[in-house]
């Protein structure tokens, strides 16, 4: 393999440097995850100048040096292969972090203040966007309004939506380029906040929110671009190698393919079509090939059973605990969903579903059971957050598992957030099938870890401390909520590296350190495998390498891009 590689790429004379060149990673303690899932100590590997891993050594083995020409010095730290979130939403996530963040601030003045310093640190934003404001943090016993914000932002479009998405706060550019005036009408479900002489004041609620949001223009190529660069760069210092982009469209698409064209992925995307007509826009025939060694690839589609549980949206069995008369609703019908799925199975699409009530897993799970009658082998059926599933459905889960393969992809800290919320939905009897991490692995599924950004923080090591203790950030509840749900240390690893690429057809090519994968690994300050929660919640990233290549550097961190090996999308694999 190594001499194939070496005769192509020197015929191709696609590297200056020298034939053997490989790189001796030793002096760490490291973890690897194995294909199964369990963890076992590495103390070296060895890199090829392809940042491809050659051999991987147990603590104590005496590694190779033939053919070595470069040394990391691991300096005692701890080492771990670079973790996977297995859904979240990358452009999202850097748009999220782009915009004007409101929901620290206490005071109407306080909060003028930070709108007219990022006004004044954007100068070549056309429109300064912004959400999170809370006028009863504000104690201010009335909407906000526009002349407050024409004050000190007059010459360009602002507008903040609200802490809750329930109402948004314009300023009179604003209003003047969504047409908004003394006759405008508020849509049924919306209104429109006047003033006294019965001019629009600046606030608009519900439903009338659109008469502005509409107006936004939609981000050019080149703040996609940078938004891109940004959630990468968040991405990289929590120590995520890849993530799984759960509904990408065409656009988000083209932006990961310019990065990639530019040298400038440096985290691996497996990405899930939003929607069949994006996937068939995306992909085309079938599945896209991976592309930039291994740096992204299109793997499925992702669709959407139901809603979510917080606003009832989530599709229940029987009614909400806390509204009885409502039970939630499917946003698609059973034949839809089996029309969607199939579409994308024919084309041996990955399908990701997303699905939440115990009545939106049932049926999903239903739907996949018979279509795998009809679309056989490695298919790995992907329920997205698989939140609330009745017990009784967990062995229709457990058959798929054994024929076509199924992935419960959660979201650990989703259940540290929702504890008190999913009580009052679901009330007690229905809390054994939610969150259910343990049954559903024992179901004989693949659970997959991810955060859900920007919902939740791509922060892997809030994840992992919450799936072995199921304990939020203050230690609560003290012992863990419904603790016969948590997983093993090695099962939450597994979570975020091997079991995180299996869910996405990558285990041969990352998610663990093994001969032949691609040597994405991180320096960190903390042992998962021993440290507490909290310390584990703590963890410091202090490196990150993707393809033998570093990306991130704690002691360095304004440094830019790779500075070895894999600089370029090289003929690997
Ligand atoms: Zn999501």
């Amino acid at each position: 393999m190594t001499s194939r590689f070496l005769l192509t790429t020197l015929l191709a004379g696609a590297f200056a440097t020298p034939a053997h060149a490989d790189v001796l990673v030793d002096n760490f303690k490291g973890y690897t995850v194995g294909a199964d899932g369990t963890v076992a100590q590495v103390g070296a590997m060895v890199l090829d100048d392809a940042g491809t891993i050659k051999a991987v050594y147990a603590p104590g083995q005496k590694p190779s040096k033939k053919g070595v020409r470069f040394h990391i010095d691991g300096k005692g730290r701890i080492l771990l292969p670079g973790l996977i979130d297995a859904h979240l939403h990358v452009l999202s996530t850097g748009f999220a972090a782009l915009t004007l963040d409101l929901s620290e601030t206490t005071s109407l003045a306080d909060a003028l203040n930070k709108i007219s310093a990022f006004a004044a640190e954007h100068p070549d934003r056309a429109w300064i966007i912004g959400r999170g404001w809370n006028q009863e943090k504000w104690k201010l016993g009335r909407f906000p309004t526009a002349a407050e914000l024409d004050m000190i932002v007059p010459d360009r479009p602002v507008w903040l939506e609200r802490v809750d998405g329930h109402a948004g706060w314009a300023n009179t550019a604003a209003l003047k380029a969504a047409g908004v005036t003394s006759s405008s009408q508020a849509p049924a479900g919306g209104s429109i906040d006047k003033d006294a002489s019965g001019k629009p004041a600046g606030v608009l609620v519900d439903a009338a929110q659109d008469l502005v949001a509409k107006a936004v223009p939609p981000p050019s190529a080149r703040d996609r671009d940078l938004a891109f660069a940004t959630a990468q760069r968040i991405f990289i210092r929590y120590g995520l190698t890849a993530v799984a982009d759960m509904g990408s469209t065409i656009e988000d698409w083209q932006t990961f393919r310019r990065a990639g064209d530019a040298n400038k992925l440096y985290v691996r995307i497996m990405s899930y079509a939003m929607g069949v007509d994006a996937m068939k826009l995306i992909g085309g025939p079938g599945p896209s090939p991976w592309l930039y060694a291994d740096r992204l690839r299109l793997n499925g589609v992702k669709l959407y059973m139901d809603g979510a549980l917080g606003s009832r949206g989530a599709w229940l069995k029987a009614p909400y605990a806390d509204k009885p008369d409502i039970r939630g609703l499917p946003q698609l019908n059973q034949t839809q969903l089996g029309n969607l799925m199939s579409r994308a199975a024919m084309d041996n699409f990955q399908v990701a579903v997303h699905a939440i009530g115990d009545a939106g897993n049932g049926t999903l799970l239903g739907a996949i059971d018979d279509l795998s009658q009809t679309y056989k082998g490695d298919r790995r059926w992907r329920i997205e957050h698989a939140q609330v599933i009745d017990p009784a459905d967990w062995p229709t889960m457990g058959r798929i598992a054994a024929n076509g393969g199924i992935v419960a992809s959660m979201q650990p800290v989703h259940q540290t957030s929702d504890r008190v919320m999913a009580e009052a939905r679901l009330g007690q009897d229905r809390l054994k099938g939610a969150y259910a991490w343990k049954s559903l692995k024992g179901t004989g599924a693949t659970l997959a870890f991810g955060s859900d950004a920007p919902v939740e923080k791509p922060d892997p090591w809030a994840g992992l401390a919450a799936a072995i203790s199921r304990e939020d950030e203050n230690g609560l509840p003290p012992g863990g909520w419904q603790p016969q749900e948590k997983v093993d240390r090695a099962t939450a690893l597994a979570g975020y590296t091997s079991q995180a690429a299996y869910a996405g057809f990558a285990e041969s090519r990352f998610g663990r350190l093994a001969p032949g994968l691609r040597a994405d690994f991180i320096f960190v300050d903390t042992d998962p495998m021993s440290a507490s929660p909290a310390e584990i919640r703590k963890t410091r990233v202090l490196e990150t390498w993707v393809g033998g290549g570093k990306v991130w550097d704690a002691a360095d961190p304004d440094a830019k891009g790779i500075t070895s090996s894999e600089t370029k999308p090289s003929k690997g694999r």
